[in-house]
């Protein structure tokens, strides 16, 4: 029997009142018409996707199929499996400088649940929630549909795309609840610095306030090494650090990620798991805890990998006339300045250039828009340098002919 979308749209959808509050990753609105435009046989190069190219390593793999033979296939602890939340905790204490211990860590499918998580946990309605923008949209989205005012705090194209910590103090008031940090950073490849930490640490201890920090860019990183807020003395009774295999692991279809919080917080985080997934697959827990437990070296060279490419694509973007393209520090983006360009080609915003490259010159690359709320005049659009050297080449290539053309 055959049933027709009228039918199952027969009456109004009454959807509940806070549907209207969610936000998106308009992103993956991008990636669709990439998606759609390659059905029809067009040759499309994207700079659009998040996710490392290269695949999961195999000896990853391979535990997780191990894992399915040794029937890690039922249920399990809501704040995840003991033993991979002790590796989390070695993890941790190596790279963070703190001492952490498994009941510190709760697990969960992806590093985006446990912004989600934390947040439910911790900002009540009305509470004010400030967040990097340009930023990854979950956090304003999230805060919204809890309730919350985000208050967006602007990063620089000056300050190489970190928070300017004197604004990021004025921005503090009685209702703030919360501040999230994102370093390296999604979508301008930004990265705080050590000497930030303390300076943003001493704004949280002095107002009283929360720090959720998104650290799952944390191992790739090109010029300056890495620094957690969880590392300033003091700050691990207010941080909520959240990092995950994603990113460092090229293991995002596998959906697993992790917060690190003091453990009365652990507690009631992995509650809010039983609620949601009950727990994370167990086979996947058990790949994850051999990608920290086994060798790093897969991890360094996708690592390095990104950093050649960092250089690459900035210096071919710095070459198209009109766009100003600052180094980035981690992660695999760039935001390069593209006001010259709208402004020669005629374009009112960086959306209608990036409309131009898809559909013109057949790259994909992301506009400001998709990145938070706006809070500057110029044009910025996002590359991700997640995709090989020949693309960029040629991607780059494509840009820079489009450009000239018009
Ligand atoms: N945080 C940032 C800043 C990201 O860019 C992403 C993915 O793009 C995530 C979190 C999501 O990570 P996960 O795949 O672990 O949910």
């Amino acid at each position: 029997m055959t049933t027709s979308a009228s039918q199952w749209e027969a009456r109004p959808l009454g959807l509940a009142a806070r549907m209207a509050q969610l936000g998106t990753e308009t992103a993956f609105d991008v990636l669709a018409k990439v998606h759609a435009l390659r059905a029809e046989g067009r040759d499309i190069i994207s700079f659009g996707l998040g996710e490392p190219d290269f695949e999961t390593p195999d000896h990853i793999k391979a535990a997780c199929k191990q894992a399915l033979d040794e029937n890690y296939t039922h249920y399990g602890p809501s704040q995840g499996l003991p033993e991979l939340r002790e590796a989390i905790a070695e993890y941790f204490t190596a790279t963070r400088n703190i001492a952490v211990s498994a009941e510190n860590v709760v697990v969960a499918p992806g590093a985006k649940p446990m912004l989600f998580s934390a947040m439910m946990a911790l900002v009540n309605p009305g509470d004010e929630v400030i967040y990097p923008s340009p930023g990854y949209p979950i956090y304003e989205s999230v805060a919204d549909w809890i309730g919350a005012k985000p208050v967006p705090a602007r990063l620089t194209e000056e300050t190489e795309w970190s928070y300017n910590v004197d604004e990021l103090a004025a921005l503090v008031t009685p209702r703030t609840r919360a501040i999230v940090l994102n370093s390296p950073q999604n979508p301008t490849g930004g990265m705080l610095l050590a000497s930030d930490m303390a300076a943003i640490a001493k704004i949280a201890m002095d107002h009283d306030l929360w720090v959720i920090t998104d650290e799952v860019y944390s191992q790739i990183v090109f010029n300056y090494p890495f620094a957690s807020i969880l590392s300033v003395p003091g700050m691990e009774a207010r941080t909520v650090a959240i990092d995950g295999f994603s990113k460092t692991y090229a293991m995002t279809g596998w959906r697993i990620g992790y917060a690190v919080c003091r453990a009365d917080l652990a507690k009631q985080l992995s509650r809010i798991e039983t609620n949601l997934h009950s727990c994370t697959a167990m086979m996947i827990q058990r790949a994850a805890l051999a990608a920290l437990r086994s060798s790093q070296e897969p991890s360094r060279e996708m690592a390095a990998a990104f950093r050649r490419r960092a250089t690459l694509i900035t210096d071919l973007l710095n070459e198209i006339p009109g766009v100003r393209c600052v180094k980035p520090r981690g992660a695999f983006y760039v935001f390069p300045n593209v006001t010259g360009v709208c402004r020669s080609m005629g374009f009112a915003s960086a959306n209608e250039l990036c409309d131009y490259l898809l559909n013109e010159a057949g790259v994909a690359v992301l506009p400001r828009t998709c990145f938070g709320r706006r809070l500057e005049d110029e044009e910025y659009i996002r590359l991700s340098y997640a995709t090989s050297d020949e693309n960029i080449v040629e991607g780059l290539r494509r840009f820079r002919k489009a450009v000239e053309r018009r």
